[in-house]
C-alpha cells in the first residue's frame, strides 16, 4: 500500500501547487464567510453562489499551511455544482473521516480506511488524522463552508448539523 500513500501525497501536493477555484465572487449576492484557525494561523474566505438550492459556484481566498490550502482546494472541487443537500452530505462524510478515524487511532486499533472510490480525492486527507494538530487545518475550509450554508441558506430541511 506504499503506492497509495504516494498517490495521496501527490493529490495533496497537486492541490497545494495548483489550487482550484481561487478568487472572489461579488458579495452580495454571493455569501461571504471567513474562517480562521488560530492553532496554525490559517486564514480563509469562502464565497458561495447558491441558486435554486444548488451551489453554482465557489471561490476561495486566504493563506495558510499546505494542508489547509490543499484541503480547501479539494473541498471546493468536491462540492462545486452540487445541490445543497449533497454538499451537506459531503461535509458530513468528510467530518466523519476526520473524527472516526482519529478515535480509532486513539484505541490503537487499525482505523477504518476511507476508500478512494467512495471518497474520491478526499480520501487522500485521511493521513492528516495521524497528526491531531493538523486536523483543524484540514477541517477549517469545511467548517467555513458549513457556516456559510447556515448563514446564507438557512438550516431548514437539512436534518443534522
Ligand atoms: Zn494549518
Amino acid at each position: 500500500m506504499a503506492n497509495l500513500d504516494d498517490l495521496y501525497r501527490e493529490i495533496i501536493l497537486d492541490h497545494y501547487r495548483t489550487p482550484r477555484n481561487r478568487g472572489e465572487l461579488p458579495s452580495p449576492p454571493a455569501i461571504r464567510t471567513e474562517g480562521y484557525n488560530p492553532l496554525c494561523g490559517d486564514e480563509l474566505v469562502v464565497y458561495l453562489d447558491i441558486r435554486d438550492g444548488v451551489l453554482v459556484d465557489i471561490k476561495l481566498t486566504g493563506h495558510g499551511c499546505s494542508i489547509s490550502q490543499a484541503s480547501s482546494s479539494m473541498m471546493s472541487a468536491a462540492v462545486k455544482g452540487k445541490s445543497i443537500d449533497d454538499v451537506r452530505a459531503v461535509i458530513e462524510r468528510f467530518k466523519q473521516l476526520m473524527t472516526v478515524h482519529a478515535a480509532s487511532l486513539d484505541d490503537g486499533a487499525d482505523a477504518p480506511v476511507a476508500d478512494i472510490h467512495t471518497m474520491g480525492e478526499l480520501a487522500a486527507l485521511q493521513g492528516v488524522v495521524k497528526f491531531p494538530v493538523r486536523i483543524k487545518c484540514a477541517t477549517l475550509s469545511w467548517n467555513t463552508l458549513s457556516q456559510g450554508l447556515d448563514e446564507g441558506y438557512g438550516v431548514q430541511g437539512t436534518g443534522s448539523k
